[in-house]
């Protein structure tokens, strides 16, 4: 088949390459180039044992808490807040235990085994020095701030996800010692040390195999008679068998127009500081529990990655947010220098269940999409996914969670 993927972030481009070793004839669509989205900058931790979505109970009272102490990782533009309204309504609604616990259950086999999944993509492609196995591990300032959050840890005990306590002395790794009171160590984790080289390498080996790219904004899908042929962009048409949308933040108006009529969706905007030439190296990522930020790691520098801000996509970067990250690792790790200091800001693609949209829209057209703060460790599954749904190997119905058309169908017998 002819396979048109639209976008070219990690889950484009691990789809292109699924739908490539298929055997099919793939041409992938992007503005800019690989990895020019929110896979650029992300923390780089392939999280295994990423169970817990962000909406979850009690978040209804915490968040205006949160939003009034400039210390906390929520922002809000509050000038967005109109349009948020309708979003966060539906997000905050889902911070239920029902939808927890059918979440964690969805995401541990999107999740689980990610380390092997990106070492099947990356093997043989150049791209796997940029995978290592690793630990993960989340540091407290307490033994009482660890116990805040006994639940979300014995969520992922009931998923058979590996993890230490430890008193905070007793974690190993220089860099932290006499930082944090507590310290969970995940097992069988992983890490990516640089997120975005190691998109763009994968990129190249998609087109030293054959692999088609147009360089072309994406304007709106082609339809058929109700099927999707074409993506339509400013390059021309670019028609297929099959069309895949990946656009990861920028997805909703066109999933839409393919049938996930009542979507609901929103930017949750995330902020890294990329530290060059850092004094201190910490040996695997460190989940700053009080920050919500990770410390990452990476080829030549350390990355302090995360905070959620809610402002849509098209406002720039706001500054409170990067000087929250700068003024709590300046607290935590007041030896640190670095010969220069990057800052950037990106959209994690959020659907308000939080769950991903993967799986046949339209005739014609599949969505591979919404996978918030996990498309990273994500990525490479759900292009395998795709790949062998378009090939009829697998049905959707394996999926049914990530089902994008979960919430646009009608019960039978309702009028539209
Ligand atoms: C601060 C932060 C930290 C994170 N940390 C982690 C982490 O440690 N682990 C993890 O698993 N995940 C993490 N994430 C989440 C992860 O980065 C995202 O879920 C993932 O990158 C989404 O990938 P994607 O391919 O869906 O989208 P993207 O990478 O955004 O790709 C979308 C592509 O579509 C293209 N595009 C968009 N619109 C158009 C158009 N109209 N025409 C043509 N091209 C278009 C863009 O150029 C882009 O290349 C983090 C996110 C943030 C913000």
């Amino acid at each position: 088949m002819e396979v048109v993927v639209a976008g070219a972030g990690i889950v484009g481009v691990a789809t292109a390459i699924w739908c490539q070793r298929a055997g099919h004839r793939v041409t992938l669509v992007d503005r800019a180039g690989p990895a020019a989205g929110t896979s650029h900058g992300n923390a780089g931790v392939l999280a295994a044992g990423g169970l817990i979505p962000v909406s979850t109970p009690g978040l209804a009272r915490r968040a205006p808490v949160m939003l009034a102490d400039p210390d906390a990782p929520l922002f809000l533009r509050w000038g967005y807040l109109p349009r948020l309204l309708p979003f966060l309504r539906r997000y905050l609604g889902y911070g239920t235990a029902a939808h927890l616990a059918h979440y964690a259950e969805a995401m541990h086999r999107l999740l689980g085994d990610a380390h092997a999944q990106h070492m099947d993509l990356a093997q043989g492609t150049g791209a796997e020095r940029f995978v290592s196995a690793a630990d993960y591990a989340f540091g407290y300032a307490d033994h009482a701030a660890r116990r805040a959050e006994d639940a979300a840890w014995a969520t992922r005990d009931r998923y058979g996800v590996r993890f230490e306590d430890r008193a905070g002395d007793a974690y190993d790794d220089p860099v932290w010692r006499g930082r944090f009171g507590h310290v969970v160590v995940c097992r069988d984790h992983g890490s990516v040390t640089d997120p975005g080289a190691y998109v763009a390498a994968l990129f190249d080996h998609f087109r030293a195999e054959g692999g088609a790219f147009r360089r072309a904004d994406i304007r709106n899908v082609a339809m058929h008679d109700g099927a999707c042929t074409a993506l339509d962009t400013s390059d021309g048409l670019v028609s297929g068998d099959a069309v895949v949308l990946c656009l990861g933040p920028w997805s909703a108006p066109m999933a839409r127009k393919l049938g996930a009529a009542r979507l609901s969706f929103e930017s949750e905007r995330g902020y890294h500081l990329d530290l060059v030439g850092a004094s201190l190296r910490p040996r695997d990522s460190m989940m700053v529990a009080a920050g919500k930020f990770a410390v990452t790691p990476m080829e030549g520098r350390v990355r302090a990655a995360g905070i959620v801000e809610f402002g849509g996509l098209v406002a720039p970067a706001s500054p409170k947010p990067f000087a929250l990250l700068h003024r709590q690792l300046c607290a935590l790790l007041p030896d640190l220098t670095w010969s220069e200091a990057r800052e950037w800001m990106g959209h994690r693609p959020a659907p308000a269940d939080s769950l991903p949209l993967i799986g046949p829209a339209a005739p014609g057209s599949w969505l591979a999409f919404g996978h918030q703060h996990v498309g990273l460790t994500a990525g490479p599954k759900t292009g395998r996914i795709v790949a062998e749904m378009i090939g009829g190997e697998r049905a959707a119905r394996d999926w049914a969670a990530f089902d994008p058309m979960r919430h646009s169908r009608r019960p039978p017998g309702r009028r539209p």
